[in-house]
């Protein structure tokens, strides 16, 4: 059986262990929310030092031209396109995933025209779902239909998470994309809690979509990411036509003409300072092996799932190969568990109705920390250290 000491040892022997040097971790803290907000790495605030003060400071609006700022959104696309299975020219960074949620079934819409139902997974991550619902209705006579009844033969596009964001469930992704394809359907993957953890491959699909501050570490409101699939590059149209998806911004004619490739799914000005910290980011992705970093994972979430043992309800799959990597219990009161925990130096999460979410990040979570954390989280739970009233209150972001 486990010890603390076989963790320091596993931690040692962990192939990946060089990379939680280069991030920022505040000391006394087990940081367990990587997947909602990623750290800080460490060369990120002199990357986008240089790009406040030697760019734009230096070079004002010569930037765009002579900093590269605005071919970023491809030049980004293709650093991103290895850790989601693609390749260069297919993805572009920008905007939000809610918004690249709206343009990839908008266009999916479009390229089946006779098909009028949108099928999403109702426990699907809420924003995907309400931007569904308002181009629903936008656009009139589309029906949602749960991903559960299983039926796409009439289905314009599927959209799904690859991982549960509540439960950590991760969907097969090349079965689940074959099965939608045969059926005449677009399948589109949302890889928000999947791309930076898992070896997440949508080459297959038509779309998808992620965000770069979770897993990534591209920092707060960093942009967000599109794949298309180049089988639509010629035909699929971006809804959201702005200038710089036009073949020719510069020319500033009247009418829009769709930039060639991936291009045309861009849609105006890059944040050129979240985009800094992004391409800051991707400097230690490059050296990431991510079959390895799946393995760690796995082993994590068994580890924390293993030491919890009978203390709580365990929310996600018991099977490591189906689960992300953030692992999920059951308490019906959840919050004041995890304020209790954060008072202990375990940053958690919660999620309503019920959820306790622990987020392992393989580049810098290690054995110890998920040791010591579900020794914690065990402890608050047998002494009913939860109970005290200083953590029931809520803050507006949970
Ligand atoms: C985090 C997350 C989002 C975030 O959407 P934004 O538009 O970037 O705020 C969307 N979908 C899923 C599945 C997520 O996990």
């Amino acid at each position: 059986m486990l010890d603390r000491d076989r963790c320091l040892a596993l931690d040692a022997d962990d192939p990946l262990r060089e990379f939680r040097a280069e991030f920022v971790l505040p000391e006394g803290v087990i940081y367990l929310v990587g997947n909602s907000l990623g750290a800080l790495p460490r060369h990120t605030p002199e990357r986008v030092r240089r790009a406040v003060e030697d760019e734009w400071g230096g070079r004002l609006v010569g930037g765009w031209n002579d900093a590269g700022w605005y071919d970023l959104p491809l030049t980004l696309g293709d650093r991103i396109a290895p850790l989601i299975g693609a390749g260069p020219g297919q993805v572009v960074v920008g905007n939000t995933t809610s918004i690249a949620v709206h343009q990839a079934v908008s266009a999916a819409v479009r390229l089946r025209p006779e098909r009028r139902v949108i099928v999403s997974d109702t426990r699907n991550f809420p924003t995907d779902h309400y931007m569904i619902q308002g181009l629903a209705q936008a656009l009139g006579g589309y029906e949602i239909r749960d991903f559960a009844e299983g039926r796409f033969d009439d289905a314009a596009v599927v959209l799904l998470s690859e991982v549960d964001y509540r439960t950590s469930e991760r969907h097969d992704v090349p079965a689940v994309t074959a099965r939608v394809r045969e059926a005449g359907a677009l399948m589109a993957w949302d890889v928000c809690h999947s791309v930076g953890a898992l070896d997440v491959d949508v080459s297959a699909a038509d779309f998808a979509v992620g965000c770069t501050y979770k897993y990534l570490n591209a920092g707060p409101g960093a942009p967000a990411f599109l794949y298309v699939n180049p089988r639509h590059h010629a035909d699929a149209v971006n809804v959201l036509s702005g200038w710089h998806g036009h073949a020719e911004p510069f020319a500033f004619e009247e009418g829009y003409r769709p930039a060639e490739g991936i291009r045309r799914f861009a849609v105006s000005t890059p944040h050129v300072l979240s985009m800094a910290s992004l391409d800051a980011a991707l400097d230690i992705w490059e050296r990431v092996p991510l079959d390895l970093l799946r393995a760690k994972s796995m082993a994590l979430g068994s580890l924390f799932v293993d030491l919890v043992g009978d203390a709580l309800e365990l929310a996600s799959p018991a099977d490591a190969e189906r689960r992300g990597s953030h692992v999920s219990f059951h308490h019906p009161d959840g919050f004041p568990v995890v304020r209790a925990l954060i008072d202990r130096g375990v940053q958690g999460d919660f999620r309503a109705p019920d959820i306790l979410r622990f987020g392992i990040a393989p580049l810098y979570t290690r054995y110890v920390d998920v040791w010591d954390a579900a020794h914690t989280l065990v402890e608050v739970l047998d002494k009913e250290l939860w109970k005290d009233e200083r953590y029931a209150r809520r803050p507006a972001v949970t």
